[in-house]
């Protein structure tokens, strides 16, 4: 068994720099989805690890390998033509981030096992949350700032914090525990309850109720007001309330301050109940003056979380969480045994970040958070930002110009919702042959017409760090041809 020596891996790590300059080069002219079938890539990988390593001589043979099969059976997330989902950025400062976190190869679970990481950790959440406008309860003791690995995450956090002060606060046994989103809120909502042990599958069943929307697909405060008052005279508490803000499947917006009035007249502020707001993808643009009214209210909120890996150049894995009250976290989380003691932990004045987390062991993530936000400058990454709402503002325009097509759901940032006029079967034949074509990605979801009934809709996503008018435009032609 041989290491690569500090020369070797001077040499292959240059070699792998440049593949990776290289792909960013040639991305866009890559099919953005590829054409493959179920098990192609495993059928072309040998059953069982090699018994003898190749050393050195393995890497010729790596490269090749990553170009003829990996690349092909590739999404191109970063490719100028990808709309699907919401993105995920990737950046130079980000990959140099994960880069330099992983020749560190530190773990740090606990402040005594990696200083730097835990306390540039809490400064780039609170750069972050200041440019977010968060109030200081936030950013300082008792509350604070760290980075889950997905918004998923974060709410199962928040949900498990929730649930153990509400029952420290009043005593309530779990079964009578209730939580709240809007229909539109994100699955990852009826995950957490799910994991949380709150509901035993994805109906929620009496634990998870599913809030009725608006026409703009944003939560009716009133519907939430009379679900609270129903559960509270069958004899449940009401705990858990995640407000979305920037829905999945249209970015409707949560209205947080009318949420926040329902929650104080219902009284479940003081019975110890928790309001996560799940900003995900909306987050992001809040660093925006003109979009940081998306989150007024916010005030109100026990939690928040958005992911810079989704539209602030920071490679994933990266959400950002917030709590005002990190004490329900750590009481709710930590798990002591010795061989995790230490003199700093037990001195206080640290932060321990596995007790705010679900695993133990993390990542130096806060590297290419640190290493963005010094590159971009909040400048910078206002200009991402409002570049890529203009491109869908003008998308938007194109699909209102033509009366074949419709807007589905109001455009807040950079996501369109719409559709061909005609059926469902003729939308979802259009989406796949768009796709198939490789020159653009598109997804799709479903949201209520006029009727109140669910119809197909196509998602246009513009967020690919590459994108630019005529990405936009090529996407559009594409789709009325
Ligand atoms: N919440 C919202 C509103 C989302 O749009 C998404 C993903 O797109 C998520 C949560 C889940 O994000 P993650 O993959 O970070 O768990």
């Amino acid at each position: 068994m041989r290491h690569l020596t500090p020369a070797e891996f001077r040499r292959l790590g240059h070699r792998a720099v440049d593949w990776i300059a290289s792909y960013a080069e040639r991305v866009e002219s890559l099919p953005v989805l590829p054409q493959r079938e179920p098990g192609e890539l495993l059928a072309a990988l040998p059953e069982r690890a090699p018994e003898e390593g190749e050393g050195t001589d393995a890497w010729d043979g790596i490269f090749r390998d990553l170009d003829q099969l990996i690349v092909p059976a590739l999404t191109h997330w970063q490719s100028p033509n990808f709309f699907a989902y919401f993105p995920c950025n990737a950046s130079g400062p980000g990959i140099l981030g994960e880069l330099l976190s992983a020749g560190l190869g530190i773990q740090g679970m606990l402040w005594a096992t990696s200083p730097a990481a835990t306390e540039l950790e809490f400064r780039m959440l609170s750069w972050l949350g200041r440019l977010l406008e968060l109030p200081d309860g936030f950013l300082e003791a008792p509350g604070g700032g760290c980075i889950q690995g997905t918004a998923s995450e974060a709410t199962l956090v928040a949900v498990v914090a929730a649930r153990h002060r509400v029952r420290q606060r009043t005593g309530a046994r779990r079964e009578q525990l209730v939580a709240y989103a809007s229909s539109q809120a994100h699955s990852s909502v009826v995950k957490a309850a799910m994991v949380a042990g709150l509901c035993a599958d994805a109906s929620g069943g009496d634990a998870l109720r599913l809030v009725a929307v608006d026409d703009e697909y944003a939560l009716v405060p009133e519907a939430l007001a009379r679900a609270i008052a129903e559960d509270r005279a069958a004899g449940r508490v009401p705990f858990f309330v995640c407000a979305t803000v920037g829905t999945t499947s249209s970015t409707a917006v949560d209205p947080l301050p009318a949420v926040g009035q329902v929650l104080r007249e219902s009284g479940f502020a003081e019975s110890g109940g928790w309001l996560h707001v799940d900003a995900a993808y909306a987050g992001a643009a809040c660093i925006c003056p003109e979009h940081r009214r998306l989150i007024d209210g916010i005030e109100h909120a026990d939690s928040l979380c958005f992911n810079p890996h989704k539209w602030l150049l920071t490679n994933f894995d990266c959400s950002a969480f917030w709590t005002r009250d990190r004490a329900a976290l750590v009481d709710s989380l930590s798990v002591t045994p010795e061989y995790l003691r230490n003199r700093a932990t037990e001195e206080g004045g640290v932060i321990d970040y596995r007790d705010w987390q679900v695993p133990l062991g993390r990542r130096f993530r806060a590297l290419k958070l640190w290493f963005v936000l010094r590159h971009y400058g909040a400048e910078g990454l206002r200009r991402h930002i409002r570049h890529h709402v203009a491109l869908a503002a003008l998308f938007e325009s194109l699909v209102r110009a033509d009366d074949r097509f419709e807007i589905c759901a109001p455009r807040r940032l950079a996501l369109v919702c719409f559709r061909r006029r005609g059926s469902d079967a003729e939308n979802r034949a259009l989406l796949e042959r768009v796709n198939r074509s490789g020159k653009a990605y598109l997804s799709h979801t479903a949201l209520p017409g006029p009727d109140g009934a669910e119809r197909l809709v196509l998602r246009l996503a513009v967020g690919a760090p590459g994108t630019g008018e005529r990405h936009v435009r090529a996407a559009w032609d594409l789709l009325r041809e």
